[in-house]
């Protein structure tokens, strides 16, 4: 078994994005967010990704339906069906070639349960891979300053999973930040002030990292405008239909930078807000909300 085959067998299988990472790239990560921790003899880091279609987006951009379109096809069920599905297979295929091969889901690590360390020197269960970190490590894109995980071929519209096997496979390049253009939109269309661009932190793989705006997602987590939570998933709200995500579509897709093209273009009206109470919020003639001053940071930003 070789890269180019396993990468043939994933998409056979559904997967959109497959890329590999060799386990070197991770050896600075704190032992709570490594795969080293959960496989010490793991070689290879394969990280499967899925699409989110862009139609799953549309009942939320419109604001008509959340949960039969993104709810579902976005969200729970490509994570815990689709995606599953496709990495399942892509593990048990591994197995059949004689390797061990350890298959993880993609949450977020906020507010999962933490229980005690089995023995000295080894972290609490349950170590939670840091996802951003391993997409990166395995050459399938950078992190936006919005947070967000982007591809060249879908910018922030994917899901990951992961496997780690003791299989040495030939990995990607890890490549440079290119999509993100730290134009801001993402955080000018959040009608709270949740993405700080001010407030930068460093994340990323070593010689290869970004500024990535600080997120307050305790604000997310009570956000109307397409934030959801996910069962099982601890405390940090999926973000990937919400106001700061598809701004970030619009964004991308208006640039021509993404490689998953269409005949239309995605937004086709104003987009609409809603307050912490629910209530609807004008937006400006850019389309941003008017509401806690989005236009003035954004005015602010261009000076
Ligand atoms: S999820 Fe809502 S509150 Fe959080 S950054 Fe996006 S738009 Fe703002
Ligand atoms: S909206 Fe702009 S700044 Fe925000 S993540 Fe997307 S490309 Fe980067």
């Amino acid at each position: 078994m070789n890269a180019q085959e396993l990468k043939r067998y994933a998409r056979e299988k559904g997967a959109d994005l497959v890329g590999i990472a060799p386990i070197a790239r991770f050896e600075s990560l704190r032992p709570e967010r490594s795969p080293i921790s959960i496989f010490p003899e793991c070689r290879s880091v394969i990280v499967l990704g899925r699409r989110i279609l862009r139609g799953a987006l549309r009942g939320v951009e419109e604001g008509t339906n959340f949960n039969s379109t993104y709810g579902m096809f976005g969200f729970r069920w490509l994570e815990d069906n689709f995606l599953s599905r496709t990495t399942y297979d892509v593990t048990c295929h591994i197995e059949s070639h004689g390797f061990e091969a350890v298959p993880l889901f993609g949450y977020a690590p906020d507010g999962m349960p933490v229980g005690h360390p089995v023995a000295e020197g080894k972290p609490a269960p349950n170590v939670i891979v840091d996802l951003d970190f391993a997409a990166q490590a395995a050459g399938l894109g950078e992190i936006g300053l919005g947070g967000f995980f982007l591809t060249p071929e879908y910018g922030p519209r994917q899901r990951f999973a992961l496997i780690l096997t003791d299989c040495v496979l030939e990995p990607d390049p890890v490549i440079e930040k290119r999509l993100c253009g730290d134009c801001g939109a993402c955080a000018d269309a959040c009608p709270f002030g949740a993405i700080d661009v001010e407030k930068k932190v460093i994340a990323g793989v070593p010689g290869h990292q970004m500024e990535v705006a600080t997120i307050d997602y305790r604000v997310c987590r009570s956000c109307p405008n397409g934030a959801m939570a996910g069962p099982g998933r601890g405390d940090r709200p999926d973000r990937g239909a919400a106001a700061c995500a598809r701004a970030c579509v619009v964004r991308l897709e208006e640039a021509g930078k993404l490689a998953n093209k269409f005949e239309n273009r995605f937004r086709k009206r104003k987009p609409w807000a809603l307050d912490l109470f629910h209530r609807p919020i004008g937006a400006d003639e850019a389309g941003n909300p008017a509401y806690l001053g989005c236009a003035a940071r954004a005015d602010a930003r261009e000076k």
